[in-house]
């Protein structure tokens, strides 16, 4: 893939394609256009997304109204109550929360949601962006239907300027309104082939959606372009084991591409004997990770590798927030490949994550060593990744899903 070819692919797809929408099918589309190249078979498959039109969305306190964004599926009700500023997450400070409208630092994770239910919380507002940017930009949040298991509080995310502001000047009573419409969409992942000598496969992912105020050029068509690139090398070099891509869709809304695909295709898991993810490579600055959710043995054969190649490569044994976790959930050993750029330097899904972050050449070399890397394990006599997750990365992983705290 040329350094032109590379750009072409970034600017023809510099828009927000957040989960279930149009722009992400049109996204969809497209690779799967591209992919036809590879694969003249490449195709969609869809799967079943929640989605939310926000009627209403205020937020108000010492008569004053606060730009917010409603939660999508956090359920339609007006509640007023006194604000609470939960910044510990002990017993002492959640005993507060009852009968409160709760603000908390970060996102809203599983075990958040549970706790603010359990001291109850009647409503929750949740912040994000800078202090320091510019912007007063305010992401679209979601309450997943695993967080909530229908039961619904409402909630607005603000920015980090209001949050402050609230803090600040003590606010004491305040009011969320909160009204939509919840239904069910569709999203898409786009599958493609290269089939090798034999049935077994080394699965390829990378997702390819974006979140709401982001085009999503470093999180992650860099890990798209990657997968093209990795298409390109093997449809022209020798592979003994199949390929299969897959651009996940709604990976930023909880790794829904991934999921329902490891659920439909539940007969096929046992082909898989490895899966190489790509999320965030080929950035300006940062430095080039391999997170291997497999047995060690993975961690010091990439260390060789680097010294061998003369590319640095941090790589290391956890769980990646991406595509690759409900595949080792599913007992299918992963490693995923980023470039992680310090914060001063790159951020992620905001209106900053565009192409202007990325270099082509970086892409290049970090495509290079992947490229390197799968040729090894696709052209093995037996792929050498034991396929069996050890103990300590399974809690890992019940810890991420959280089945476990
Ligand atoms: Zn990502």
């Amino acid at each position: 893939m040329t350094n032109e070819q590379i750009m072409k692919i970034f600017e023809d797809t510099a828009y927000i394609r957040t989960g279930g929408s149009e722009a992400e099918l049109k996204c969809a589309k497209y690779l799967q256009s591209l992919c036809t190249a590879y694969d003249p078979d490449a195709a969609l498959e869809a799967f079943e997304v929640d989605m939310a039109d926000i009627h209403t969305a205020t937020l108000e306190y010492n008569g004053e109204s606060v730009p917010c964004k409603g939660y999508f599926n956090a359920g339609s009700r007006e509640v007023e109550a006194p604000f609470y500023y939960l910044t510990n997450g002990d017993k002492l400070s959640l005993s507060y929360c009852k009968g409160k409208i709760v603000m908390f630092d970060g996102y809203l994770g599983y075990w958040r949601y549970q706790d603010l239910i359990e001291n109850g919380a009647v409503g929750f507002i949740s912040y994000d962006g800078n202090a320091n940017y510019a912007d007063c930009d305010i992401d679209q949040r979601e309450l997943r239907s695993y967080v909530s298991k229908g039961n619904k509080i409402p909630g607005v995310n603000i920015n980090a300027k209001s949050a402050i502001d609230m803090v600040n000047r003590g606010a004491d009573k305040v009011k969320i309104t909160l009204r939509q419409d919840e239904y069910k969409g569709t999203s898409h992942n786009v599958v493609m082939n290269l089939k090798g000598e034999v049935d077994e496969t080394i699965v390829f992912t990378a997702h390819y959606d974006s979140t709401s105020l982001s085009q999503g050029a470093y999180d992650n068509m860099s890990g798209c372009i990657g997968l093209l690139g990795l298409a390109e090398y093997f449809s022209t070099h020798p592979h003994k084991y199949s390929m299969r891509f897959i651009f996940c869709g709604s990976e930023e809304r909880g790794l829904l591409g991934a999921k329902a695909y490891t659920e439909a295709h539940e007969e096929e898991l046992s082909k898989f004997v490895l899966n190489i993810n790509l999320d965030m490579i080929g950035c300006i600055m940062g430095r080039f990770i391999a997170c291997c959710t497999t047995e060690n043995e993975l961690v010091t054969y990439l260390n060789y590798m680097s010294f061998e190649r003369g590319f640095q490569v941090d790589p290391y044994q956890d769980v990646y927030s991406s595509d690759s976790t409900p595949f080792a959930d599913k007992g299918v050993p992963a490693v995923s490949f980023a470039r992680i750029a310090p914060n001063n330097t790159a951020t992620i899904h905001n209106r900053y994550d565009s192409m202007t972050v990325m270099k082509a050449e970086h892409m290049a070399a970090d495509m290079d060593f992947i490229i390197a890397f799968t040729d090894r394990m696709a052209n093995a006599v037996r792929c050498p990744v034991k396929r069996e997750i050890p103990d300590n990365v399974k809690e890992k992983i019940d810890k991420y899903l959280a089945r476990k705290r």
